[in-house]
């Protein structure tokens, strides 16, 4: 059973579930108003987190869609208030319309590689048989940054793209010093090989660095991360960026100069995320 967490007095989420693929839900409340973060990935999930912030007196006036991805949208249906997104998100949203979700169309687009197995199998689960799925297209459409001030606390959306989704987006609450990063910091999972690029690497983690954060909020990890958490996955994605290209996407080289440089064995992680950039290195 999912329950409502509580990061700090303005801001309440809900953990996210890695079976159907559920991302966190998040709310930030000023004295004034409640921005809503991301609409889930069904309208089960969205009614959920609903009812959870009922039962904390809390109820939504706006909401912002991180990125496009099935997850973060399809619980759009009966959400009922102002929905707030990047230009992009808007324009996939738009694409995705006119797709279906039953099971022929879903094994096709896997077959040709437009889908992927995890996905696929995930709206399945969360869905069940009922895959008429409706999600409107948002109301306020923003190309680079936004401002909502919700009273004595502020959210800051900035587009910021990267290998994950060139939509993108970050939501940053300066008088918390949060930051809910969405899914940027992830790989590009619809590839043949999960990959990142060193180049969208890059410019993705000076973006992120710019904002002065204690907490960062991914919205697939069960836990939010620390400033030092999230200082060591930034200072290893930057190293995998540099390396990548000076060994010319050499996955061995990359492990050696890395490890010599930590001074230790790396973690699985760290082995995945040396992978990764290796499988979006372009030679
Ligand atoms: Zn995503």
């Amino acid at each position: 059973m999912q329950t409502l967490q509580h990061l700090s007095k303005n801001i309440v989420y809900l953990p996210p579930v890695q079976e159907t693929d559920r991302p966190v839900l998040a709310a930030v409340t000023g004295n004034k108003k409640t921005l809503i973060i991301d609409a889930g990935n069904s309208v089960r999930h969205a009614q959920l987190f609903k009812d959870e912030l009922l039962r904390n007196d809390i109820s939504g006036n706006f909401l912002v869609l991180t990125h496009s991805h099935w997850d973060h949208v399809f619980g759009l249906e009966n959400i009922g208030i102002p929905v707030i997104c990047q230009e992009k998100t808007y324009t996939n949203i738009k694409d995705m319309q006119q797709l279906s979700w039953e099971d022929q169309a879903l094994d096709q687009r896997v077959e040709e590689g437009t889908e992927i197995p995890f996905c696929a199998d995930a709206i399945k689960l969360e869905h069940g048989t009922n895959r008429e799925i409706a999600f409107p297209l948002p109301d306020i459409i923003f190309e680079k940054t936004m401002t909502i001030d919700l009273g004595n606390i502020t959210c800051v959306i900035e587009h910021v793209g990267g290998d994950h989704a060139k939509d993108s987006c970050i939501i940053y609450v300066p008088e918390e010093k949060t930051l809910f990063l969405g899914d940027c910091l992830y790989a590009n999972l619809y590839a043949e090989k999960w990959n990142y690029t060193a180049e969208q690497a890059s410019l993705l983690i000076n973006k992120i660095e710019a904002y002065d954060a204690e907490t960062y909020i991914l919205s697939h990890h069960d836990q939010p991360c620390t400033k030092q958490v999230m200082e060591a996955e930034l200072k290893l994605m930057k190293e995998c960026a540099r390396t990548v290209v000076e060994h010319r996407g050499n996955q061995a080289l990359m492990e050696q100069e890395l490890a010599k440089e930590l001074k230790r064995d790396l973690s699985e992680d760290e082995l995945e995320t040396i992978g990764f950039f290796v499988n979006g290195y372009v030679k």
